[in-house]
C-alpha cells in the first residue's frame, strides 16, 4: 500500500481517506471523488485497493484521493 508519507504521495496530496484531504490546499476536491472512480485506478469495482499508474508497484486505497484525480469516463 502507498503510505501517505511516501514522497510521491506527499507531492500529490494523496490521502488514503478522501474525506481527510486538505480542503484549503485542494479547493476543487469533492468527497465523492475517490480512487475507485478515478480513471487511473487499476482495481476492479468493489476492491478495497488497487494499482494506480502514478504509484508503480504499489496499491492505493479505493477510498483514497490525490490531486491527479481524473473522473473515470
Ligand atoms: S491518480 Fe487517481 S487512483 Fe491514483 S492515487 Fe490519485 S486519485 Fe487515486
Amino acid at each position: 500500500m502507498v503510505a501517505e508519507t511516501d514522497p510521491q504521495a506527499v507531492a500529490l496530496g494523496y490521502k488514503a481517506d478522501t474525506t481527510k484531504v486538505d480542503a484549503k490546499k485542494y479547493a476543487n476536491h469533492k468527497p465523492e471523488q475517490k480512487c475507485a472512480n478515478c480513471a487511473l485506478f487499476q482495481g476492479k469495482a468493489g476492491d478495497a485497493a488497487g494499482g494506480c499508474s502514478l504509484f508503480p508497484g504499489k496499491q492505493v486505497a479505493a477510498n483514497g484521493w490525490c490531486s491527479a484525480y481524473a473522473k473515470k469516463a
